[in-house]
């Protein structure tokens, strides 16, 4: 049986993992669920999956469940607990289902332990890309990628040579504004943002769909995974989000990977990694299918991607400054304290007074992630 750590349990992604493993339970064993604050929800997942270790990040939730649990598995708190949860020995795959930079430092640890890692903390990559591939190639740990997009995109390379790849073509839904201009998003609600039209995401995820700053994210994830230019990366609108990506290489064929809006499947596809398993998942229905459309996207309207590839190409901890600049204007407007095009203000303001710093250092940018958001947290009190 393959052990496996999940960092992020209670998470849209963590409960899908945690759904998969029900579904194939004689071939995976938990043994560690971290979460960040909802105890509730991890004292039920400890009871179902019985695992070794069940970490909170969050010091009181980490109290509170301590004080009722009487079982067999170990509970343990606060930050540190967290970071060093996925290097159990036993552990083959951690699966990082966190949100956000803080997936960065346990992601460390888990190379550095030798575990394969299934990847759903995009933000690892984009804030330090060249650093954890290089890592990852330092200790022979395998980068197994959960994201659909780059899940698909790891399929359509089975048995092709990476040398071969012209352009990667990155998919995006549009996300529930597709088509509107700025003048319609002026007032763009909450609720509004978080209808996305085809995937049922966290809560975050979703606001930066709606923003395509979540495309900017996977446009310099797929830059590192595969090591493909910018500017051979190409994101095509694509609204019914059942192509989840295509390849086109040297010869001026295309591979594609189509599926339904399923997020177990690619979390499927990377446990078993490189087995290809029967799953009783939803099947795509063609009878059903209307059509297939591709269209371009919108940058002057939707910023978020056109700052991705600039930061992504300047490099250096220009991409960190962007991420925690976007963490702290999604999580404002998610309380209600900013408008929804106000994001990219924040986002805009936050990289024009920080100092691209080259070749940094994990510890540079652990500290460039903490200064952007103090940035950017002076910007917002001057925009309210
Ligand atoms: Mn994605």
């Amino acid at each position: 049986m393959k052990q496996i750590a999940i960092l992020g349990s209670t998470g849209s992604i963590g409960t899908q993992t945690l759904d998969v493993i029900r579904r194939n339970s004689s071939e995976f064993q938990v043994t560690v669920l971290a979460a960040n604050s909802n105890d509730e929800l991890l004292e039920k997942q400890i009871h179902e999956f019985n695992p070794r270790f069940a970490v909170l990040s969050d010091e009181s939730a980490y109290q509170r469940l301590k004080s009722r649990y009487s079982g067999a598995t170990e509970i343990l708190g606060g930050r540190q607990a967290f970071i060093d949860s996925a290097t159990v020995d036993e552990i083959e795959i951690v699966v990082t289902s966190m949100t956000g930079f803080a997936g960065l430092e346990p992601t460390v640890k888990a190379i550095k332990s030798h575990k394969t890692i299934a990847l759903a903390n995009k933000e690892t990559l984009v804030v330090a890309g060249e650093i954890i591939t290089k890592l990852a190639r330092e200790y022979n740990v395998k980068i197994l990628p959960v994201d659909s997009e780059h899940c698909a995109f790891f399929q359509c390379l089975n048995g092709e040579n990476p040398k071969s790849i012209e352009k990667l073509l990155l998919t995006a839904s549009g996300g529930p504004f597709r088509g509107k201009s700025r003048e319609d998003l002026k007032h763009a609600a909450i609720d509004q943002v978080l209808a996305h039209p085809t995937w049922n995401m966290g809560k975050k995820i979703t606001v930066d769909s709606a923003s395509l700053v979540n495309k900017g994210l996977e446009v310099i994830e797929a830059k590192w995974l595969y090591d493909v230019d910018y500017d051979r990366i190409q994101v095509v609108v694509h609204p019914q989000s059942i192509v989840h990506s295509m390849i086109q290489f040297c010869d001026g064929s295309i591979i594609a990977q189509l599926a339904t809006t399923d997020m177990r499947l690619p979390i499927h596809y990377a446990l078993h990694y490189p087995n290809r398993i029967e799953s009783d998942l939803p099947r795509l229905d063609f009878w059903q299918m209307k059509d297939l459309t591709f269209e371009k996207p919108d940058l002057e309207t939707f910023r978020g991607l056109k700052f991705a590839y600039e930061v992504g190409k300047a490099g250096g901890t220009l991409p960190t400054t962007f991420n925690a600049a976007n963490e702290i204007a999604v999580a404002e407007f998610l309380k209600g304290r900013i408008k929804f095009l106000q994001i990219y203000d924040i986002i805009e303001e936050t990289i024009s007074r920080r100092t691209n710093k080259k070749n940094p250092a994990l510890e540079d940018l652990y500290a460039e992630d903490l200064e952007s958001r103090e940035t950017a947290k002076s910007i917002l009190e001057k925009l309210k």
